[in-house]
């Protein structure tokens, strides 16, 4: 059967940097939209040229610098339809889309009558004319022209007719692609392919796009109703990002309409299926940019996606992973995580051991040491899930043997409030490397800091591991106040990260909120320099 081509339409540098707190630079443009044109997806909105000095630079290094320039997207560029009173020729807005020189416009305007009235303050029909007279312009300028009809799901349902008088202006004066948006995000599933449905009837669905928000957290299924009810270009975002709730999440939509068979036997996309593999790495990127933490639960490309934690979901998982998981993770470039937990049996540990390099048989009776002393420390405040490194220091030194590097052997930490009303952490830290003693000390903003400061800022003086420390950073400090079952206790927990880029995640726990983070601390360090291949101390 010959399948019918679907369009992805990628929004993440225009929709998407409309959230708040994201602040595109240019080089940031220009790596995700590197990331994208890699993955193959059909369209790239890079943003509204004019608008700001951001955007309109980046669509200029894009076209000056071959470097840059796009092999699988046609970039696009983003902009209103023209005003009421000046020909389109004469419109600053247009002009600034025509510069930006781009191979496809995608022109923003009214379908609903109420905007129309409320905030445009023109006639239904001077609105009708700015959208074709928009579209002709472009048709003449020879550039691939889409109408984003703004608002038009509420349109539809307020005043169907002019609604879809707004459509066929566009369409008749030569659009490509009529978008039909679905901009406060509050249209359900199946209004949606009902009011779809009734607009295939004017515009074919290969000229008709999707663009939904995620206001009733309904934007992929949306997107889904509206291909399955004839359009043809999907738009979204990397992670759904977009204001208030988000755009449809790109790399949720991308692996179903790949992946699953309702679409994949009906509907061909220009990304190729080896590039599917992509995605999770493209998600990632994004969250780096933006410097967030990655969402764990995000569908398909989240780290939890793949996550197995009760014992018995564990050992199917071991038989046959497809008793717990809906797709292979691989095949989005994902990878199957087993958590370890109280709850867990030994078959998580066995497991978790395999990704961290260790093979041992399921009778030694190490594994049953470990899994004790594993449950003894959740017991008091512990939590193994997310501190990968804490909990491979702790197997390797009951399963194998991990060297000992530095010896921390006492610490004296004190804050002190001067009279001027500062207050001053100091700490000292006594560390033995090959039998000799090193006093090292330290100030910090708190007490924690200071410690910290006391052992990494003298790095220099523990010359054997100088060189291997010298590049750690911690880059998220948590602490968690738990109630335990006789008394409070502090959880703290550390993530470090060096000139190689990947993180690790290390845990301490204790009464005293110093002597808890003290014990993470000790535990990343052992673990860059165990990771590294350190020497062991004499
Ligand atoms: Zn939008």
């Amino acid at each position: 059967m010959n399948k019918e081509r679907l369009y992805i339409f990628d929004t993440t540098l225009r929709d998407g940097a409309q959230t708040q707190g994201v602040d595109f630079s240019v080089d940031d443009k220009l790596k995700i939209a590197s990331a994208l044109d890699n993955l193959g997806v059909d369209y790239i909105e890079g943003g509204w040229p004019g608008a700001n000095p951001t955007d309109t630079e980046f669509f200029h290094t894009l076209n000056s610098s071959t470097k840059h320039s796009l092999i699988n997207a046609k970039l696009t560029a983003f902009g209103m339809t023209k005003k009421t009173g000046r020909s389109a020729d004469n419109d600053p807005g247009l002009s600034a889309l025509v510069n930006a020189n781009t191979p496809a416009v995608c022109v923003v305007g009214k379908s609903w009558d109420f905007h129309v009235d409320i905030v445009l303050e023109i006639s239904n029909d001077e609105n009708l004319e700015n959208i074709s007279e928009s579209a002709k312009h472009f048709v003449r300028t020879e550039q691939e022209f889409m109408f984003d009809a703004e608002h038009f799901f509420d349109g539809y349902k307020a005043n169907p007719k002019y609604a879809l008088s707004c459509l066929k202006s566009a369409f008749d004066a030569g659009a490509r692609w009529i978008v039909l948006c679905d901009t406060n995000g509050g249209t359900l599933p199946h209004e949606i392919t009902k009011i779809v449905t009734e607009v295939t009837k004017v515009i074919p669905g290969k000229n008709l796009g999707i663009h939904a928000h995620n206001d009733t957290g309904n934007a992929v299924a949306n997107s889904l109703a509206a291909v399955w009810a004839g359009a043809r270009q999907v738009q979204g975002t990397i992670n759904g990002l977009g204001e208030r709730c988000g755009n449809a999440d790109l790399m949720s939509l991308i692996p179903t309409l790949f992946l699953k068979n309702d679409f994949a036997s009906k509907f061909q996309l220009q990304i190729k299926p080896e590039k599917i593999k992509n995605l999770t790495q493209c998600s990632r990127l994004l969250d780096e940019i933006l410097n967030r933490k990655p969402n764990q639960h995000l569908p398909y490309v989240g780290a939890a996606a793949f996550s197995h934690k009760g014992g018995l979901h564990v050992s199917a998982v071991q038989k046959d992973p497809k008793t717990y998981e809906h797709i292979r993770p691989e095949e989005v470039g994902n990878t199957r995580n087993i958590v370890v937990s109280d709850q867990s049996g030994k078959s998580n540990i066995i497991s978790r051991l395999k990704t961290i390099g260790i093979e041992i048989k399921e009778s030694d009776p190490k594994i049953k040491k470990l899994l004790d002393e594993v449950k003894d420390r959740e017991f008091i405040g512990y939590s193994y899930d997310g501190a990968d490194a804490s909990f491979e220091l702790l197997a390797r030194r009951i399963i194998g043997k991990i060297p000992r590097y530095i010896l921390i052997k006492e610490y004296d930490v004190s804050v002190k409030k001067s009279s001027s009303g500062e207050i001053i952490s100091s700490a000292k830290a006594q560390l033995e490397v090959d039998g000799e003693k090193i006093i090292c000390e330290g100030q910090g903003n708190g007490p924690v800091n200071a410690l910290d400061n006391a052992i990494r800022q003298n790095v220099n003086r523990l010359n054997k591991y100088s060189e291997y420390l010298k590049d750690l950073k911690l880059v998220d400090y948590k602490v968690r106040i738990l109630n335990t079952g006789t008394e409070a206790v502090t959880r703290v927990s550390i993530e470090s990260t060096d000139s190689k880029g990947k993180n690790w995640f290390t845990i301490g726990v204790s009464a005293n909120i110093i002597d808890a983070s003290f014990k993470a601390l000790v535990d990343s360090l052992d673990y860059k320099l165990f990771k590294d291949k350190a020497p062991a101390s004499l």
